[in-house]
């Protein structure tokens, strides 16, 4: 019992592939392709496959994927794009990145995620797109969205970061906007070793003028014509052989979290667990769990007591870092209201059964405190509780 439950260990993950990783390596170690190459065509082929889209452009990172989507869709100075202002800050700064400025939409009170509505009241005649940003690995209304976004002639860019194989509707995050980007940094669900990043896209055009940007503008019939000013973002050899050996192991993995947010739901007292709002078409891939406390300060000092490490995504709302101030003149008010009460409990696919046990007995401890007025449930929940 002395041992932590730590907030998340990665190390499982890899060793479950391990074998084939470094198998893989010793294949590029021979061939000395560590830039391009079969092994990043592999990844792209079975990412897309995945995705249930016919292109993925494998990049850097997940914020490269962004700002090289607007870019490719021509979006810059000028042009407006909203993103929801409960997301991590990535999702602004490539806006920002791209030339084109944030417009900030408030979220939902229940799920903390873009709403039709928010999206609505956010568009001005400026707005050219929208990136809906799955946080927590949960999607939201994709149908609304998609109708409000059709109605105001927007463009939607998915930012999938945290929702490997979440979907709506049966179908995956990414396949739903013009494109969808994704990061592997080595904590999201489908993690490298390293930075490295993805764009999904049933865009034929839009993949080939991605692939163009990462690569310096290189055309893709000449190494030596440049069609546009690009940069330098390309998906590292190395890391693509790690995540296709990770990707055979992905549905295992989400698997686990799913139980994991279950066991979590079925414990946690009724406060809490009355608040679970499963949308019928959703099923997420808990990249985080999150929880919505009002005294959470006390209740994180409580559980740390009994060995339970809980983080904060995101403590300050991306609006009101000093960069993004100046984008956002009025109060968003669910954003800023939860920004102060949400708590992200430990979650990882190898957790142990006990581990959860104890996760779920010191919630419950530190619920039913004496004092418990001060930590209850705030009427509101998000991340694992809203689905
Ligand atoms: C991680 C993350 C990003 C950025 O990805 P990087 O690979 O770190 O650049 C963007 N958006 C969200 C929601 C993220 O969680």
């Amino acid at each position: 019992m002395s041992s932590e439950v730590p907030f998340t260990d990665l190390a499982p993950m890899l060793g479950e592939v391990r074998a084939s990783i470094e198998s893989g390596w010793a294949g590029l170690l021979e061939s000395g392709r560590f830039v391009g190459g079969p092994a990043v065509g592999e990844f792209e082929q079975a990412w897309a496959a995945y995705c249930g889209v016919p292109y993925a452009v494998g990049v850097g990172n997940g914020t490269d994927a962004l700002v090289l989507t607007l870019r490719a869709l021509g979006i810059g100075p000028g042009d407006e794009v909203v993103v929801p202002a409960n997301t991590f800050v990535a999702t602004a700064e490539a806006v920002v990145l791209a030339g084109a400025t944030p417009r900030f939409a408030d979220v939902d009170p229940q799920t903390l995620l873009l709403t039709a509505g928010q999206l609505e009241a956010a568009v001005t005649a400026r707005t050219r797109a929208v990136i809906v940003v799955h946080l927590y690995g949960q999607m939201p209304d994709m149908d609304a969205i998609g109708r409000a976004a059709d109605r105001f002639g927007l463009i939607v860019v998915e930012d999938a970061a945290q929702a490997h194989g979440a979907t709506w509707g049966g179908r995956r995050a990414g396949s739903f906007g013009r494109a969808g980007c994704f990061s592997f940094y080595p904590a999201k669900n489908l993690g490298a070793l390293g930075d490295a990043g993805a764009v999904v896209t049933a865009d034929g055009d839009l993949a080939e003028r991605i692939a163009s940007l990462r690569d310096h503008g290189r055309t893709s019939s000449s190494h030596t014509h440049h069609g546009l000013v690009g940069t330098n973002s390309r998906l590292d050899a190395l890391q693509a052989v790690v995540l296709t050996a990770k990707l055979g192991r992905l549905d295992a993995w989400t698997s686990a979290r799913r139980t994991i947010a279950a066991r979590y739901r079925a414990a946690f007292p009724p406060a809490l667990a009355a608040l679970v709002t499963e949308a019928p078409e959703a099923n997420g891939v808990y990249h985080l769990a999150v929880a919505r406390v009002r005294n959470r300060q006390m209740v994180r000092e409580r559980l740390a007591a009994r060995g339970i490490q809980t983080q904060i995504h995101y403590p300050i709302p991306c609006h009101q870092h000093p960069p993004y101030r100046h984008f956002q003149a009025s109060p968003l008010p669910v954003t800023e209201g939860s920004a102060g009460e949400i708590l992200s409990l430990p979650m990882f696919p190898h957790m142990s059964d006990a581990q959860v046990d104890r996760v779920c007995v010191a919630v419950n401890e530190v619920m039913a405190a004496p004092d418990a007025a001060a930590l209850a449930a705030t009427g509101h929940s998000a991340g694992w509780l809203a689905r």
